[in-house]
């Protein structure tokens, strides 16, 4: 295995993501203890010391279930990481209670990371606000040796993340973010690294695979990495394009079969970075996934202003992108869920006001009504 220094400890290149755990039925709480036992033992013995869980994941079964797995490690063997769930407002005011009963479900005295979790364009004034004193909160857990390192993750657009870094910048300690060589460009996850690095926060990164989504490519885009790396898995690829970022400090696979694993820490254990040719590869494949659907909207922002209606352009366009590669996904309707009503795609007045300044020549009346129209494909289930 691989380490990477973070501050005066070493943490293993992969850690092990406790969202998607093995399942006994389609139950999310119904884990199958037997086999994750498994999967920890493998990670754990080739040396993974990062597993990172949530009180949401495995719909609230996942802290008890690591917990109980974690025990077959001693304490100081290992770096836990967990997250208040700030994604849902309603836990803003119960944070003392939420954090007492994680330590109780894990069965641990503290946590080594922890981290304000999912911070997104509708719970960030909550995240800031005074009233609720999270960041206080926390501070003082620390103080107490119940956390050892504070950090966030991130599913916010660029303002978002960088609002919260810096109302907190004295106690960000990491962020998390979702980071692919397809979101690199498509969610503008390049922006966030350069950000970060600026700021000196290291990137923990999430959904490394997307979600899977880059373990099953096409069969052209296969046989391409194939030629360059003989027998080496899609998902390999993705994982160590990753591990390879500069500015990432760890990188988090929540990984549901032994296989995967067996695969992951693979990749994490090889010193063999990615050539400049190999990184091109990606990129373009990256590029001809998302060339079919993508605008590309390089957020300059020169539209906004002649928007009668104040519709945030730029935010738009990038969650467009990512609705039409994804077909759906958590992103855009965060994006859309949170924008001020009377400024969404729905009340675009069709003017064209702004495609008459766009540099790129995008059709931007016509990516709204087109929102519009997928928005409700995609999302009337959840309606
Ligand atoms: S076409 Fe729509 S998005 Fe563009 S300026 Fe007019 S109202 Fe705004
Ligand atoms: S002017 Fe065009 S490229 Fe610039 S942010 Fe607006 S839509 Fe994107």
């Amino acid at each position: 295995m691989r380490y990477k220094k973070f501050q005066d400890i070493e943490l293993s290149a992969l850690g092990f993501g406790c969202m998607r755990l093995p399942k006994n039925s389609d139950a999310a709480a119904d884990i199958n203890e037997e086999l994750a036992a498994e999967m920890f033992r493998y990670a754990y013995d080739h040396g993974v010391n990062y597993f990172d869980t949530a009180w949401g994941y495995h719909d609230h079964n996942s802290e008890p279930v690591v917990g109980k797995l974690l025990k077959a490690f001693p304490r100081d063997s290992f770096y836990l990481a967990t997250k208040f769930p700030g994604y849902d407002l309603a836990n803003f005011t119960k944070l003392p209670e939420i954090f007492e009963e994680q330590l109780k479900r894990l069965d641990v005295d503290y946590f080594d990371f922890y981290l304000c979790h999912n911070v997104t364009e509708k719970n960030i004034d909550a995240y800031l606000d005074p009233q609720y004193g999270v960041m206080d909160y926390l501070r003082e857990q620390k103080k107490a040796g119940r956390i050892r390192h504070l950090g966030f993750s991130c599913h916010g657009q660029q303002d978002v993340l960088e609002r919260f870094v810096e109302a907190y910048k004295d106690d960000v300690e990491f962020c998390q973010i979702q980071l692919n060589y397809l979101d690199w460009t498509l969610q503008k996850a390049d922006r966030k690294v350069e950000y970060l690095k600026s700021r000196g926060i290291p990137v923990w990164v999430m959904e490394p695979v997307r979600g899977g989504k880059l373990a099953d490519i096409d069969a052209d885009y296969r046989e391409k990495l194939e030629a360059l790396r003989p027998g080496e898995t899609p998902a390999s690829w993705a994982v160590r394009f990753a591990i390879e970022t500069e500015g990432v400090g760890m990188v988090l696979s929540g990984m549901s079969t032994m296989e995967q694993v067996v695969d992951n820490v693979k990749t994490a254990s090889e010193e063999e970075p990615l050539s400049a040719a190999e990184k091109q590869a990606l990129a373009e494949i990256a590029e001809g996934m998302i060339g079919r659907t993508a605008l590309p909207c390089t957020g300059c922002a020169y539209c906004t202003e002649y928007c009668p209606m104040q519709i945030n352009i730029p935010k738009f366009m990038t969650a467009y992108n990512d609705m039409c590669y994804s077909k759906g996904g958590f992103v855009p309707s965060i994006t859309y869920s949170s924008a001020p009503e009377g400024h969404r795609p729905d009340d675009c007045l069709g003017c064209g006001a702004c495609a008459a300044v766009c540099p790129q020549n995008l059709d931007i009346p016509g990516m709204m009504s087109d929102f519009v129209v997928k928005y409700k494909e995609y999302y009337s289930k959840e309606d």
